[in-house]
């Protein structure tokens, strides 16, 4: 019987992309810098690649939001911006920007319904827990397991124990993982021995063969499939 739900929250609950996308036009206007949706595009490749850095523990995060806008304006040319100001400013405007997917709130209440859920999600704490709220996730959690809390970023065996620790009558077979992230989440509950269910709206990448839903209701009806 499945109980334990883990779920991941941007990119799985939560629109991050569209969350970048207002946040990098809004802060980079405030500091004068020009944008388009190209420049846009190339920022989003830096930042993915530094958080797949970050997942192998080659950098770290105080490092990455910083480095992603150095990289950026040396790309583009852009100097004289004081870029530690700016990348706190755009950090900091994270907490104001927050879109669930349509039916994200709804899917964690059905899921409430059936067992307790919990948020396993890479990122700042301040960040997560506004967003969580604001997303109208709160009242149906029992709990969530911020990176930045824990000390260790998915898919970190740590996170995972962490996990484990945190949630009261753990079992493995109880359990179930669930994603957009083939090396965060899936490596995560790979680590942590558990069921994972890769949330994939566009479809799974070529060569992943595990369980995959393209909705919420998929999800919930692969759950249902675990539970016979
Ligand atoms: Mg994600």
């Amino acid at each position: 019987m499945k109980d334990i739900f883990l779920l991941d929250m941007d990119e799985t609950l939560l629109d991050f992309k569209r969350t970048e996308r207002e946040n990098f036009f809004a802060t980079l206007q405030k500091f004068g810098v020009k944008a388009d949706e190209r420049i846009f595009e190339r920022f989003h490749e830096i930042n993915d690649g530094l958080w797949k850095a970050l997942e192998r523990g080659e950098t770290n995060r105080e490092k990455l939001v910083v480095t992603r806008f150095e990289i950026l304006f040396a790309e583009i040319n852009v100097t004289g911006v004081d870029i530690a100001a700016l990348s706190a400013a755009f950090f900091a405007n994270y907490t104001e920007i927050c879109h669930p997917f349509a039916g994200a709130a709804e899917f964690v209440k059905t899921l409430s319904e059936r067992g307790r859920v919990y948020i396993v999600t890479n990122g700042a704490g301040f960040i997560q827990k506004r967003h969580i709220a604001d997303a109208g996730f709160a009242p149906y959690l029992r709990g969530a397991f911020i990176s930045e809390e824990i000390g260790f970023n998915k898919p970190d065996l740590r996170f995972a124990q962490a996990v484990e620790a945190g949630v009261e009558g753990y079992a493995r077979e109880r359990a179930v993982w669930i994603g957009d992230s083939l090396t965060s989440d899936c490596a995560c509950a790979k680590k942590a021995g558990i069921d994972f269910i890769l949330y994939a709206p566009h479809g799974a990448p070529k060569g992943y063969c595990g369980a995959v839903a393209k909705n919420y209701s998929e999800v919930l009806a692969i759950l249902g499939h675990l539970n016979t």
